[in-house]
């Protein structure tokens, strides 16, 4: 996979070349490269936005700006990502979705966002998402691009050491639509509390009841949003008792 990412600020994106993320395209797992809007504006000041049409507070960047931009790093094969606030809500199966492109270029906005027309004429050639991170607005595009860069990459193969804990993750295969059940380490007594009995016991058909049941406790606790919607052929009659 290629990732290319557009911003007015690249130095945002430097932390995709630490960790997990960074460790993965130096395995050669993707490539990326992080282009500066700017350079793809003609005026003297290199102006990348202008007031919007039919009033209103704020900014909105020019599309003939990125356009120059997409036509030089954007494609047929390119799923541009535009993120948005008023886009479609990320999760982990829209993760695992762009994990299977071929070539991801990303449209960080900032100000008030993008034209329109951007988005639009793009669609005419090329899978265009305009997606959010969730609920609340950030001043501009290149965190939520961390944010999906990192969903995203931890999906590709072989950049998890054990491909399992993707599926046994939050939202992962595993046990689809509901959270993980929580984890413990050493030392087994912290601060007076032990670990639960039960993962020490050897019993592994025994742990992962027990991994189940606290799962599908979690989810009603804090997200039951979740459990409104899952699929009652995923559920066996001990999950019905918790
Ligand atoms: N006027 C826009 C609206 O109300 O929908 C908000 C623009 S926001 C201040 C500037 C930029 O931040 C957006 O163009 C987008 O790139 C980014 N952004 C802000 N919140 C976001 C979110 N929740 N998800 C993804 N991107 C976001």
């Amino acid at each position: 996979m290629r990732i290319d990412v557009i911003t007015l600020f690249p130095e945002y994106l430097d932390p995709l070349r630490a960790s997990l993320v960074g460790r993965a395209q130096q395995d050669g797992r993707f490539a990326l490269a992080v282009h500066d809007l700017r350079q793809f504006a003609t005026d003297r000041h290199r102006t990348v936005d202008d007031s919007p049409y039919g009033g209103g507070a704020g900014m909105v960047m020019r599309a003939d700006v990125w356009g120059r931009a997409l036509d030089a790093v954007a494609g047929p094969d390119t799923v541009l990502v535009v993120p948005t606030p008023a886009g479609e809500r990320l999760d982990q199966t829209l993760a695992a979705e762009l994990a299977g492109a071929q070539h991801l270029v990303f449209a960080c906005g900032r100000y008030e966002g993008i034209d329109q027309r951007v988005a639009d004429v793009a669609a005419e050639t090329m899978a265009v998402r305009e997606i959010s991170i969730g609920d609340y607005v950030l001043a501009g595009g290149e965190v939520a691009v961390l944010v999906m860069v990192e969903a995203v990459a931890r999906l590709l193969p072989g950049v998890l050491g054990n491909p399992e804990s993707a599926v046994t993750d939050s939202f992962g295969a595993g046990s689809p639509g509901l959270l993980e059940h929580p984890q413990y380490t050493r030392p087994p007594v912290y601060r007076g509390r032990p670990i639960p009995a039960v993962l020490t016991s050897g019993d592994h058909a025994a742990v992962a009841r027990w991994q189940r049941d606290e799962s599908l406790r979690r989810t009603a606790r804090r997200r039951p949003d979740l459990l409104a919607v899952l699929d009652a052929d995923t559920l066996d009659e001990a999950d019905v008792a918790v």
